[in-house]
């Protein structure tokens, strides 16, 4: 796991480069799908690292909650599970489509994932490239979505770490967030 220091706002802003599932923070967010019961990438690895309890809550919220979904954009949490993360943020990323613009979609997730935090009290809340796997929304874009909207967001969050999980786009986000 490495970290550096990108940014100095209200709320600290952090890079990082690593498995967002072994990350030792109040909560973590997930790159959600509709149906909120798992599916490939990091969901995939948030589900199998966390255990049952995940989908377990999960399920109760798509029964009680969400019975069409959770829609794009928005956020709810469960509790982590096996994690070292005590919550988990589960939201669904737009699909990257040529023709339409969805980036309010994507800036959404991350302001959504902010307020959940907040409604927890988390201080500290890890992001993975929320839309730039299956999703294929460009990295490059992703990560400057992903870097401004953290910047203008109003939180009570103290550190957003925004992991990223290959060198490669590490060391993108990296420069990108210096330029
Ligand atoms: P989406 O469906 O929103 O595109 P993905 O999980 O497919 O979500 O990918 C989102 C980003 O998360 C991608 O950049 C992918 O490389 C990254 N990723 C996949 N697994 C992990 C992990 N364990 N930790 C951190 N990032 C991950």
């Amino acid at each position: 796991m490495t970290s550096a220091r990108a940014t100095m706002a209200d709320m600290d802003i952090e890079l990082a480069l690593g498995d967002i599932t072994t990350w030792e923070v109040d909560a973590i967010v997930n790159a959600a799908n509709h149906t909120l019961l798992g599916g490939g990438g990091v969901d995939g690895a948030i589900h199998r690292a966390g255990g049952r309890a995940i989908l377990e809550e999960c399920r109760v919220l798509r029964a009680d909650r969400y019975p069409d979904g959770l829609p794009t954009g928005e956020a709810v949490a469960t509790t982590g599970g096996d994690l070292p993360a005590r919550w988990v943020i589960h939201t669904v990323g737009p699909t990257w489509a040529k023709t339409k613009d969805k980036s309010d979609l994507l800036r959404s997730c991350f302001r959504t994932s902010l307020t959940v935090a907040d409604e927890l009290g988390a201080s500290t809340v890890a992001f993975p490239l929320i839309s730039a796997g299956v999703y294929r929304w460009p990295k490059e874009d992703a990560i400057i979505q992903a870097l401004s909207t953290l910047r203008a967001t109003s939180t009570s969050v103290r550190t957003a770490t925004l992991v990223l999980y290959d060198e490669a786009t590490h060391r993108l986000a990296q420069r990108l967030a210096s330029s």
